[in-house]
């Protein structure tokens, strides 16, 4: 080997040197999986289909045309939507043992611009497809390699390229603690806080999903991803493929076209952020859709309100599971479907996964009373292998093998958790404090709300007040009614200083209430 790749790949941190043996990865699993069963439908896209055979050679092809192009230990970033050319490209360069990065779509050029230059890229794939995104992007990373996927002017179309490459299968060349991806969080200003995986962990965190219960897609089931396939729906999508299933890719959540892929492509599988849910429960077709092929319906990523989880679970029967984790840390806890039988339990976000160890401390890091209320700290055994380049942020949140999550959380005496609110999120008021997802879902029990977020807004003395707003049935509950609600529920002290009735909560690109794009819009 030479020099050259062992100082690419040595951690940039100055840990321990990397090992030179390679290891055989998940996407090498993902590949033989398709590999032995080509005739399949692997992937829906608009009006493509393509089988596991035509999957497999379309990333052996496009490893080939980047054999050279890439090197292990490096981290590649994409520029890409939910498209099969972004999971053939992901693929393809995991096989080649290098790293990836993709910025959600949602966010701005210049905050991806900074993910790219941040990770260091020597070289960005951008999809074609997508041009008109990563245009802008490219514009503020002057001097990066970039090659296309798809025809883009006179620029390099490594997918032309590849085209004409072999199909001969490409070793993979993943050693155990190269980096193999970086999934970034925030990042709306400032410096992105990057997740760091390395191959290794990657697998470890894979066999322990396994044996935590998760499932891995068996053969015949039908995925469908509408949310970043750079989140928790490419690693299903990934465990989809694997396990034999068929995966429908959709461009963006749109609710209409997601009832109608429901129907016409007979999905049993798809996850969704709970703001999603209540977009489809709200949608004029959902009395429309024949949704009988679904079998679960996984949730998670952002608090979820019982009463609008209790209307899904009447409307799509018992196949709602809830999951709730966290990319820095893995797998928490899950609700099943038969526990979204009993009402109570969905108030809470289940329990600790078997192989998931948690605690419950306060500010100083000691463990609070049985019952307490304080932040989580868990032990998952699938925790990232730190943040890229910010060595103290790691040492702040991975402390003796805990993460600490960052999320307020109580367990009640039989082991379910119930989560608060993030730290960062509380407001503080005269008198303490107002856990957000609390009001939100007091709010959203009046059965005429369909969505509420509520954030704080600093105030001359130091505290916070707070401020909701709602989006409600017409005709709307009176603000007079809904704080009497909270009054009568939760005291003065969670009574919002305001309510704004407005037409649409606005979402990440993920689909996570956007408190900064809310807090901008109503309060200038
Ligand atoms: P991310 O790493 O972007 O997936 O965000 C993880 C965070 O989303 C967690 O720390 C929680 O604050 C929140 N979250 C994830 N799953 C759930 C859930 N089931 N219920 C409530 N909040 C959740």
């Amino acid at each position: 080997m030479s020099a050259g790749l062992d100082s690419a790949t040595a951690p940039r941190d100055g840990t321990a040197p990397h090992s030179v043996t390679t290891l055989h990865s998940d996407v090498e699993e993902l590949l033989d999986a398709l590999a032995a069963d080509r005739g399949r439908e692997a992937l829906l896209h608009r009006d493509r289909r393509i089988t596991a055979g035509e999957l497999v050679d379309s990333v052996h092809r496009l490893a080939h045309a980047l054999d050279g192009r890439v090197e292990p230990g490096r981290v590649v970033a994409l520029l890409a939507g939910n498209t099969p050319e972004a999971v053939v490209a992901r693929c393809a360069v995991t096989l080649l043992g290098a790293g990836i990065t993709q910025p959600h779509e949602g966010l701005s050029a210049a905050a991806q611009a900074r993910i790219v230059d941040d990770v260091e890229a020597p070289l960005v794939l951008a999809d074609a497809d997508a041009a008109s995104a990563a245009e802008p992007v490219l514009a503020l990373v002057p001097g990066v390699d970039v090659l296309w996927l798809g025809p883009h002017g006179a620029d390099t179309d490594v997918t032309a390229e590849a085209a004409t490459a072999s199909t001969a299968p490409v070793r993979g060349r993943a050693r155990p603690d190269a980096i193999e991806q970086i999934r970034h969080t925030g990042g709306t200003t400032g410096h992105p806080k990057g997740i760091t995986y390395t191959f290794d962990h990657h697998r470890r965190g894979a066999e322990l999903r396994r044996r935590g219960g998760f499932g891995g897609g068996d053969a015949g089931s039908r995925l469908l991803v509408a949310t970043p396939v750079a989140h928790v729906g490419g690693s299903l999508a990934d465990r989809t493929l694997t396990g034999g299933g068929t995966v429908v890719l959709q461009d963006r959540f749109e609710p209409g076209a997601f009832l109608a892929a429901l129907e016409r492509e007979r999905i049993t599988h798809t996850f969704l952020l709970p703001p999603l849910i209540y977009r489809l429960l709200d949608h004029p077709d959902i009395d429309r859709t024949d949704t009988s092929s679904l079998r679960s319906l996984v949730y998670g990523g952002a608090p979820a309100a019982p009463r609008r989880i209790a209307q899904a679970v009447e409307r799509f029967g018992p196949v709602l599971a809830q999951f709730y984790g966290q990319t820095e840390a893995g797998g928490i806890s899950a609700l099943s479907p038969e526990e979204h039988t009993r009402p109570e339990l969905l108030e809470t976000v289940g329990r600790p996964i078997p192989t998931t160890g948690i605690s419950i401390r306060d500010a100083d890091g000691a463990p609070v009373a049985p019952g307490g209320r304080g932040e989580l700290w868990v032990r998952t055994g699938m925790e990232m292998d730190g943040y890229w380049k910010q060595p103290e942020l790691t040492a702040a949140t991975v402390v003796d093998g805990w993460v600490r999550t960052g999320d307020v959380a109580r367990q009640d005496a039989d082991g379910y958790l119930h989560l608060l609110d993030r730290v960062k999120d509380m407001i503080v008021v005269v008198g303490g404090h107002v856990y957000t997802s609390e009001l939100e879902d007091l709010l959203m029990e009046h059965p005429a709300v369909r969505h509420a977020a509520v954030f704080g807004v600093p105030d001359d003395d130091g505290t916070e007040t707070v401020h909701a707003a709602v989006v409600a049935d017409f005709p709307a509950p009176s603000a007079d009614e809904l704080t009497g609600l909270v009054a009568d529920r939760a005291g003065d002290m969670y009574v919002p200083r305001s309510i704004e009735f407005v037409g649409r909560i606005p979402l990440t690109g993920i689909g996570k209430t956007d408190k900064k794009a809310l807090r901008a819009e109503l309060t200038g």
